[in-house]
């Protein structure tokens, strides 16, 4: 049996530690700081920024796919009835009641909340929510609705790219002299790669999330724009091939917090910026696995010669770095970089390594719920005989995304259907479980062996949204953007709709729908923050560019909007956020759901669907066929009034219908078809 209606899903916050050492203030000044102005104030965006505007109405402020889930978020404390206006008719085209959601961000300031759901709502336009006396910003419902995003994300690459060009936001050449190791205090030429972030430096582990964010969108979309996509590939590449050193590993990095400054540009005047020359993560050898092997099977149609040289580094890299994993976010990128091998040669050595590192994944997750307070299970330990879980700020929440690339690359391998519930457990019973425990839906940060001091307690479990630790609170935009590609692959993997809305709703708080009704994507929707200038080195200090993607809201608030901590663009988390708007867009690929009344049935196959003879207020659907992967009942209003997933397979009762027209659309491999059906007479 289908749920009839979308199930409102609830929010939450996180945090994040520092990936740098960033130290302006002794740390628990700085946490002390953190939480006064957390709990100082009742508006600290009005305090900090005057011209910001505040609807008051939460909600995404780009918009929405047309068959995507779509929810805003309202402070109060009863159901309230709500409008959704089209601007082009002024006319009301759907009402509903946003019910009350549950709220355990501990910030008193923040809700209560009512959430609305207005998914039903699918023709393409532009328009606004009435709710509570209030009326939200403009937003959009459209097919195309995140491209203008995803453009701005691919050019924020180009605007961080260091060495030797003018396309940069400084539009100058820079950094020609890097760098000198620090071995041997030999020159080393690494020029090129990107900045990371509102800075200069060229950490290799985090800036390789660049070819891995470039690489993810091509390959969902790889119709687009892809010239422009291998230049940039190509670019950031000149960084981490010279990297690599003659035994195989990728070195750690050219200009950490040592090399954050502008160089003279010229080899050997003493301000060459220091090469680590020591191996980088674990992580970071499988993310350069990841990425060369991609950069093979992408580019090579184009250019060979250069694909065998990205092919070379994978090969070399990967014989130093096999068999070194050994903890939960290790064996899950050693499974995504395994996959990216045999994705490119299909050779079953890699395979077979990657259902290797996934037994060792699988061993480390909890399948029995550790308390009887807190029911859930399917997260991971983060290593063999540690009595503490997985938690990863800006690599992101690997293990569910590393097991969904093993099901989609190995759908057919016998032991798919134990990945399958692997995955299924470690998105439904934590993810889901926890997200809905607060109005925005955001998924938890991690779950605590012992509990800490900005934890969630409940009986023995702790669980946090927030991102961070004693020393740092951070901005949850890579941790957030990432559970949604997690939601995103398993919700297309398990055929799973209330997935699909949580994959949806970790993208809508980066886009605004949080407790501050603020963007954090520059050029991206309302009360953008500035960004953060470094005031650690010389002028000139990266300015605002489009695209990047900040921090983030660290937990429903932050302490200074220009503070690193919540408003400076990291390239983690533009990768991350471009790949869950890539992952989205092809979920919700365009169809056109609107009906017309004058059409004829257009069920291309018509014995997949049978449509038994209903008794006066029941109707009974029985999918027959595997290629069908939904059918939902809509009234002539085009108002969606239940819905039955290929998963419900059987006989499937919608119930309590009045004698009338209906429209049936019915999702298939092959697109979306509608027909008319009169109920509780016959059918057409
Ligand atoms: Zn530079």
């Amino acid at each position: 049996m289908n749920c009839l209606r979308f199930k409102m899903d609830f929010c939450t916050q996180r945090t994040a530690s520092a990936k740098k050492k960033h130290s302006r203030m002794p740390a628990r000044i700085a946490w002390f700081v953190v939480m006064l102005a957390a709990f100082s104030t009742n508006s600290p965006r009005a305090q900090q920024n005057p011209a910001w505007t505040d609807t008051g109405v939460l909600v995404n402020h780009v918009g929405f796919l047309p068959k995507g889930m779509k929810c805003f978020v309202f402070k109060t404390s009863a159901a309230v009835p709500f409008q959704i206006i089209d601007t082009a008719s002024k006319n009301a085209v759907y009402s509903d009641t946003a019910e009350r959601a549950p709220m355990d961000i501990v910030v008193p300031q923040y809700g209560p909340y009512v959430v609305g759901d207005f998914t039903a709502l699918i023709a393409p336009g532009i328009y606004r929510i009435q709710v509570g006396g209030k009326t939200s910003r403009p937003f959009a419902v459209s097919a195309e609705v995140y491209r203008d995003a995803e453009r701005k994300h691919f050019n924020y690459f180009t605007k961080q790219r260091c060495g030797n060009t003018t396309k940069n936001w400084r539009g100058a050449p820079c950094h020609l002299d890097d760098g000198k190791r620090l071995d041997n205090g030999q020159h080393q030429g690494v020029v090129g790669g990107w900045h990371d972030a509102h800075d200069v430096r060229k950490w290799l582990g985090p800036t390789l999330f660049g070819l891995v964010g470039i690489s993810r969108v091509m390959e969902i979309m790889p119709q687009w724009d892809p010239g422009t996509a291998f230049e940039e590939l190509r670019w950031g590449n000149t960084y981490f091939l010279k990297m690599q050193e003659p035994q195989g590993y990728a070195m750690e990095y050219c200009a950490g917090d040592d090399g954050n400054y502008w160089s003279d540009s010229r080899i050997g005047t003493g301000d060459d910026r220091p090469i680590h020359t020591g191996p980088a993560t674990v992580k970071a050898q499988y993310r350069f696995i990841w990425s060369e092997a991609a950069l093979d099977r992408m580019i090579r149609g184009q250019d060979s010669r250069y694909a065998d040289s990205c092919w070379n580094a994978a090969i070399k890299c990967y014989a130093w770095t096999d068999g070194k994993p050994a903890s939960a976010t290790e064996y899950a990128s050693a499974i995504m970089g395994c996959l990216s091998m045999y994705k490119t040669l299909s050779d079953s050595s890699y395979s077979l390594r990657a259902v290797a590192y996934a037994e060792s994944l699988m061993a480390l997750q909890v399948t029995v719920a550790v308390d009887q307070s807190l029911p859930i299970r399917g997260f991971f330990r983060s290593k063999k005989g540690v009595n503490d879980y997985f938690r990863e700020w800006y690599e992101g929440n690997t293990p569910p995304i590393a097991l969904g690339d093993l099901i989609e690359t190995l759908p057919n391998h016998p032991n798919a259907a134990r990945w399958k519930e692997s995955l299924r457990m470690v998105c439904h019973e934590y993810m889901l479980a926890l997200s809905k425990r607060n109005a925005f839906s955001i998924a938890p940060y991690a779950i605590y062996g012992v509990p800490t001091s900005w934890s969630i307690q409940i009986g023995q479990s702790a669980y946090s949204y927030r991102y961070g630790d004693e020393n740092n609170v951070l901005g949850m935009n890579s941790p957030l953007a990432s559970s949604g590609i997690a939601f995103a692959k398993a919700a297309a993997i398990l055929n799973d709709t209330a997935l699909l809305r949580a994959a949806q709703r970790q993208l809508d708080w980066i886009f605004g729908a949080n407790p501050l009704d603020a963007s954090t994507v520059t050029g991206v929707g309302y009360n953008v923050p500035d960004g953060h200038h470094n005031g650690n080195m010389a002028a000139p200090n990266t300015p605002d560019i489009d695209g990047g993607v900040m921090n983030g809201i660290m937990c429903c608030f932050w302490a200074d909007q220009m503070n690193w901590q919540s408003s400076e663009y990291w390239t983690p988390h533009v990768a991350h956020a471009m790949w869950l708007e890539a992952l989205l867009s092809k979920t919700e690929s365009p169809v056109s759901l609107q009906p017309s009344v004058d059409s004829r049935p257009k069920f291309s196959r018509v014995s997949e669907l049978i449509v038994d003879k209903p008794g006066m207020n029941e109707l009974v659907i029985r999918l027959t066929s595997d290629g069908i992967r939904s059918v939902t009942l809509y009234t002539m209003q085009g108002r969606p009034i239940a819905r039955c997933n290929a998963a419900d397979r059987g006989i499937w009762k919608p119930g309590n219908l009045k004698p009338g027209w209906y429209l049936l659309a019915c999702a298939s491999s092959a697109g979306i078809s509608t027909r008319k059906l009169l109920v509780g007479c016959q059918v057409k």
